[in-house]
């Protein structure tokens, strides 16, 4: 274990939505940050906005499922910031259907980024955290993971992120590296947007109805998510692992 372990997190889908403020939080809280993302412009543009404030980030532009482009993006951010001790899996689409029409592509696409993208991932990035001896992976699932009809592929996926936390909580945490999941509820992104327009709603009725079914009356915002991400890679949280924390404004979906 070296002395004190790098401060260097990497964050996928950071191009926008949660992943962004995800970043933003943990350039905020004194972590060079690597934004990864399919979107290179967005990475890059919310890796400049970082800098712009006295940060250190670069962008990268990456498929999360392509496992060369994975090694070569860890790499790249290894060589510009440091060894990546802190992992946020959080890319992610969605591609919903009733099962009957659901496709064959629809079911392998979800299931390449969420879970194929957070296992390559993953296992790029423990050499450095096993080496430091200290790390944090955080992996995004969903209240989905509980059942959501239209979203076979993408429950299915976000479950087995959290059986893929567990086994990663336990295998890593000799080495210093806790493990853990969030499962948002509704958070107002571009990808809620998205299922609006596909219901045919107006985005804020559809905020506005989905508010009505949340204890706390309000739709997530991408900082509840990032604010429980800052928790769970600090020094504070090093007894906390291979949990499933549902940040949903109330105990359900
Ligand atoms: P979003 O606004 O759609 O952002 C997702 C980001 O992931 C986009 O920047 C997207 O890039 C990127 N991405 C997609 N496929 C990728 C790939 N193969 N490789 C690299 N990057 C890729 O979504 P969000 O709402 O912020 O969601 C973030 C995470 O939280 C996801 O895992 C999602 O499933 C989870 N989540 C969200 C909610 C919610 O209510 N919003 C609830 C529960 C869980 P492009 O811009 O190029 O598409």
């Amino acid at each position: 274990m070296t002395e004190s372990p790098s401060r260097v997190a990497i964050v996928t889908g950071a191009g926008r939505g949660i992943g962004a403020a995800i970043a933003r939080k943990l350039a905020g809280d004194g972590f060079a940050v690597g934004l990864l993302d399919l979107d290179e412009a967005g990475a890059k543009a919310g890796a400049e906005a970082i800098v712009a404030d006295g940060g250190r980030a670069i962008g990268v532009g990456l498929d999360v499922s392509d496992a060369e482009q994975v090694e070569a993006a860890v790499a790249a951010v290894a060589e510009q910031l440091g060894a990546p001790t802190v992992l946020i899996n959080n890319a992610g689409i969605t591609r919903d259907n009733l099962l009957f029409k659901m496709s064959e592509t629809d079911w392998d696409s979800v299931m390449g980024v969420h879970l194929r993208g957070s296992f390559l991932m993953s296992r790029a990035v423990q050499k450095h955290q096993t080496e430091q001896g200290w790390g944090r992976i955080v992996n995004l699932s969903s209240t989905s993971a509980l059942g959501n009809r239209g979203q076979a592929n993408y429950s299915t996926a976000k479950a087995g992120l959290q059986g893929f936390t567990k086994t990663l909580a336990i295998e890593l945490g000799k080495f210093g590296v806790t493990v853990n999941a969030i499962a948002p509820g509704f958070i107002a992104t571009d990808m809620t947007a998205a299922t609006a327009e596909r219901i045919g709603m107006s985005f804020e009725d559809f905020k506005k109805a989905a508010a009505q079914e949340i204890p706390v009356r309000r739709v997530g915002q991408p900082e509840d998510i990032a604010n429980v991400v800052s928790f769970l890679v600090s020094e504070g949280a090093g007894f906390v692992s291979g949990q499933v924390i549902y940040v949903a404004g109330g105990p359900k979906a």
